[in-house]
C-alpha cells in the first residue's frame, strides 16, 4: 500500500484523500516540533511546525550511498527547509 502526501495524491489519484495529510499532521503538531513521514512520491520528509506556527517541510537528500551506510558509515542527510507548496 503506497502512501501519498497531499501534492502527490493530486498528481497520481486526483480527487482522492491523501494517506499523509500534511495539513492535518501540521495541525496536531506542537510549535517547535516536526513529524517525519515517507511519501511514495517525494520520499522521506518532515512536516515542521515552527515556533512561529508556520508550516515548513524538510526534504532530505542522502549524501552517502546505501552501500557506505551498510558498511558502517553514518547516514548523512543534507536538509532543506522549505514551504509546502
Ligand atoms: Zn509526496
Amino acid at each position: 500500500m503506497a502512501d501519498f502526501c497531499n501534492h502527490c495524491v493530486e498528481r497520481v489519484f486526483p480527487g482522492e484523500k491523501p494517506d499523509i495529510d500534511v495539513y492535518a499532521i501540521f495541525k496536531e503538531l506542537k510549535p517547535g516540533y516536526l513529524q517525519q513521514v515517507l511519501c511514495e512520491g517525494c520520499g522521506m520528509f518532515a512536516i515542521v511546525k515552527t515556533e512561529d506556527k508556520e508550516l515548513k517541510v524538510i526534504y532530505a537528500n542522502e549524501t552517502k550511498s546505501n552501500l557506505e551506510v551498510n558498511n558502517g558509515g553514518n547516514l548523512e542527510l543534507r536538509l532543506k527547509l522549505v514551504d509546502y507548496v
